[in-house]
Parts: C-alpha cells; structure tokens; sequence
C-alpha cells in the first residue's frame, strides 16, 4: 500500500525542495513517483500553438519527484509524520499518525 495518495497534503523531506509543502496532484504507483502543487518546479519551453491557445515561451510546470521524498503531512500535529495502518471496522484501510494517532481517511 501507498503511503501517499492523491489529493494528500505532504511535506518534502529531502532533496532541492526539502520544507515545501503541497498538495499531491497525481501519483505514479509504478514509477514509485509523486506530482506534488509547487514542488519541484521545472520550465518547459513551449513552441506557441494558436489552435490550442498555447502561447510560446517558457512555462512553468511541476516534475513528478521520488514518492521516499515526502511525508504526510498529518493535520492535527500540522507536521510531516510517521503513519501506521489500521483496519477500519468495514475493512478499509485507514492511515493513523503514528505520534498523536489522529486518523488521516475518514
Ligand atoms: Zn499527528
């Protein structure tokens, strides 16, 4: 199981953007790769295409980062923390903060 979902709030832990925080965009299971808001930012240079409205120039846009590279970040603690699993009584997984054991899926 994936430790980081979309949609989840994480925090990078190590590399160029080790402290930026950020919402996870997409994840790639298979690459073991997240895309996270404002993370990782990389320029694209982009030939202008008027049928696409596509101006040309540089863009701005986030690069998927190793998945090891960020935490959860856990909402009540609102720092980057250790989650451990637990089954939920209809037999979901549920993600817990291994520090102040508040339940991250509802
Ligand atoms: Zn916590």
């Amino acid at each position: 199981m994936l430790s980081v979902r979309k949609n989840d709030r994480v925090q990078v832990i190590s590399g160029a953007d080790a402290g930026k925080q950020g919402r996870v965009l997409q994840v790639f299971p298979k690459k073991n790769r997240v895309l996270v808001e404002h993370v990782h930012i990389i320029k694209r240079h982009t030939r202008p295409n008027p049928q696409k409205q596509i101006k040309g120039g540089i863009a701005e846009k986030e690069a998927p980062i190793n998945i090891s590279n960020v935490q959860l970040v856990c909402p009540t603690c609102n720092a980057p923390k250790r989650m451990g699993v637990r089954i939920a009584g209809d037999g979901r997984k549920q993600r817990v903060c291994k520090k102040c054991a508040t339940v991250i899926d509802k």
